[in-house]
């Protein structure tokens, strides 16, 4: 794959995952099948895809959706339709946030005691037994070699898999079909941006979200993101030098263009905008108030 050219600030991610409509499952390699969460909504898009990965008659579930019932129907048809009628053997989890750990004990219930793979974080692991996955660990099943990547930043036990025979990265809430990903308050933009700058670096031909369709140019798509970061940095210094001081004024300053409900979610994403300045020193806060140092 050629070196992307740099994405300029003003084609930065326009599109939204509200309204976007994908198949419940499908074919997406030779290697993988998607099979969708069923938990559309403004933050999920049309719901978190799940991952049928591998050739033999047992493959491996990667995500396990938001335990929404309906889910667990559709994987065990994927599985007779889509999979000549493989078993799952395990599930391995991006991390544990509510849309991609809340399906296990409905998946368990359907194929048994799967075991669980995932970088643990016991806070947020609700108390299952984890198989622990670090950084650069291969997870294999027949036909499929997964690289595990560790990339926190959108969550701390936040991993990302290379699926070697396809040169497909799987990118969790890394980076998404459509739209941009969150960095809730227990996230770290710093990481984050560390993160993509090291997903940046990888030979792969096509990414597999958690959300949203597939993109068929990763480096170009990774390059829109780290140029949007940079344009909302831009944005909220400029803000914070014209005298706003408060999130809420800031959002209404920087997004013209979003629905009110939406407000919310984009004041998280500046707070972390502004977290990460705080770390490197160039702003202060007081109380409800950030102001340039
Ligand atoms: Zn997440």
């Amino acid at each position: 794959m050629s070196a992307p050219e740099p994405a300029k600030p003003a084609r930065v991610v326009t599109s939204s995952m509200i309204g976007m409509n994908m198949p419940d499952m499908a074919r997406w390699s030779e290697r993988v099948v998607v099979v969708l969460g069923q938990n559309p909504g403004p933050f999920t898009g049309p719901g978190t895809n799940t991952y049928i990965v591998g050739t033999g008659k047992r493959r491996l579930l990667l995500d396990s959706g938001q335990g929404i019932e309906g889910y667990d129907d559709l994987l065990v048809r994927a599985l007779a339709e889509l999979c000549d009628g493989a078993e799952l053997d395990r599930i391995v989890l991006t991390h544990a946030h509510p849309d991609h750990i809340g399906g296990v004990e409905r998946v368990r219930a359907r194929h048994g005691d799967l075991p669980l793979g995932k970088m643990p974080l016991p806070a947020s692991d609700r108390g299952f037994e984890v198989r622990a996955i670090a950084d650069g660990d291969i997870v294999e099943t027949e036909g499929a070699t997964l690289e595990a990547i560790w990339t926190p930043g959108h969550a701390r036990d936040h991993l990302c898999f290379v699926l070697r025979e396809e040169k497909v990265l799987f990118t969790g809430d890394m980076v998404l079909g459509a739209g941009t990903t969150v960095i809730p308050p227990d996230g770290d933009l710093g990481d984050y941006l560390d993160s993509l700058a090291r997903l940046q670096a990888l030979d792969i031909e096509r990414i597999f979200p958690a959300h949203g369709p597939i993109i068929e140019d990763p480096h170009r798509k990774i390059a829109e993101y780290l140029a949007h970061r940079a344009l909302r940095d831009e944005q909220i210094l400029a803000g914070l030098a014209a005298g706003v001081t408060r999130t809420e004024n800031l959002v209404l300053r920087i997004y013209t263009d979003i629905p009110e409900f939406l407000h919310r979610a984009a004041g998280v994403s500046v707070e972390s905008h502004l977290r990460r300045f705080h770390k490197l020193g160039r702003v202060h806060r007081d109380g409800d108030h950030w102001r340039l140092t």
